[in-house]
């Protein structure tokens, strides 16, 4: 590490926030976490944790105050497809105004770069209509169809960051994640992914039940262990790119063949049952990650099979904890 850094992380109490908190402590930087509420699973190791409510442009003055090198902006109104399919005024409302007051006082406080998360929410739904879809090339945004809601929040966002490069001379840098999952990430409560859920899902059922799938599981994803997404951020940061940039894998799955992997996994051969009546997004979607790779000379490596195992064997024993576990019946239980 070259220098040492003075870092804000907001979204410090969520998945990938936390993450990146204890990526850049082991890279001895210094960091402020803000965020609603403190990370749920394990202590944080920010220097200072503030919690505050980020729609308030107060707050995103004092969030960003005192000679900030770096902002990572991830605090956001979201959760996984049965969350972000709903309440579209709330959500796009809470983020737009997150993300505006964030970019103006990052820049009245003279913060020296700033970085928008942003999603594969973004690209245009007329481009993700068959399983088998073309990679998305971050150039496929447009012309603009994004997801309801959520996705025209994050695509106007990455326009303001756009606009306060050119007008205000502020560096910026946008991420477009696709699919992040691994441990100490929600698995329950509505606002969890699939992977989690699968793996919830998948540890609750009994060696030979049923899992609830949504939607015909032919639907298709790329996924990205979280390891991967905070080596990424943190390469985007020091990297001289300002334009929006996939940061995902590229390996895409349906939705039938993640539940088979995490069957594997945990050893069980349970009946699929389909529920057509639930959200399921967009029918294919993948990352092109031509561009990540040329500007960062890097792209995520981490197997699914790997990153999968880790997020199963956490919400499993999260599961174990709370006594919620079925109980496992011996073939012997009669001798
Ligand atoms: P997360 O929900 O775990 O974390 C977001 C955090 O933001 C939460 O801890 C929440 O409390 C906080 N927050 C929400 N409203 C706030 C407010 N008003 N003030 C302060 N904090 C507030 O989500 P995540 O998966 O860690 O996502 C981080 C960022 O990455 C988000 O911007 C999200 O849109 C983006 N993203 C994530 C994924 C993914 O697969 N996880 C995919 C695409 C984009």
């Amino acid at each position: 590490m070259s220098k040492r850094l003075r870092t804000v992380v907001t979204g410090a109490g969520g998945f990938i926030g936390h993450h990146l908190v204890n990526r850049l402590k082991n890279d001895s930087h210094w960091v402020r976490g803000v965020d609603l509420k403190l990370p749920e699973y394990e202590p944080t190791r920010a220097d200072e944790f503030e919690i505050l409510d980020l729609r308030r442009y107060d707050n995103c003055l004092l969030a960003t105050r005192g000679q900030i090198d770096h902002v990572y902006n991830l605090a956001a109104d979201m959760g996984g497809i049965g969350y972000i399919s709903f309440s579209h005024a709330e959500i796009a409302k809470n983020n737009i105004l997150i993300n505006a007051h964030m970019l103006e006082s990052s820049r009245l406080n003279r913060t020296n770069r700033f970085l928008f998360s942003s999603s594969a929410c973004v690209y245009a739904g007329y481009r993700q209509l068959s399983t088998d879809i073309t990679p998305l090339r971050e150039e496929d945004a447009y012309p603009a169809d994004p997801e309801p809601g959520y996705g025209w929040e994050k695509l106007f966002s990455e326009e303001l960051c756009r606009y306060y490069q050119r007008d205000h001379r502020f560096d910026t840098r946008i991420v477009r994640f696709h699919n992040v999952y691994g441990p100490l990430g929600t698995y329950e409560g509505g606002k969890e992914k699939a992977p989690a859920a699968i793996c919830r899902k998948v540890a609750l059922a009994t060696d030979s039940g049923e899992i609830e799938i949504w939607g015909d599981g032919r639907q298709t994803r790329s996924f990205m262990y979280i390891d991967d997404c905070v080596e990424g951020l943190v390469r985007l940061m020091e990297s001289d790119y300002c334009e929006p940039l996939n940061l995902g894998t590229s390996r895409m799955v349906s939705i039938d063949e993640l539940v088979d992997l995490v069957m594997t996994i945990s050893d069980k051969q349970l009946t699929k049952r389909y529920d057509l009546t639930k959200p399921q997004g967009v029918r294919g979607r993948n990352s092109d990650n031509s561009r990540l790779l040329q500007l960062l000379g890097w792209d995520p490596a981490i197997p699914l099979e790997t990153g999968l195992e880790i997020t199963y064997r956490w919400i499993q024993d999260e599961l174990r904890l709370s006594n919620r576990l079925p109980v496992k019946h011996s073939s012997h239980a009669a001798d």
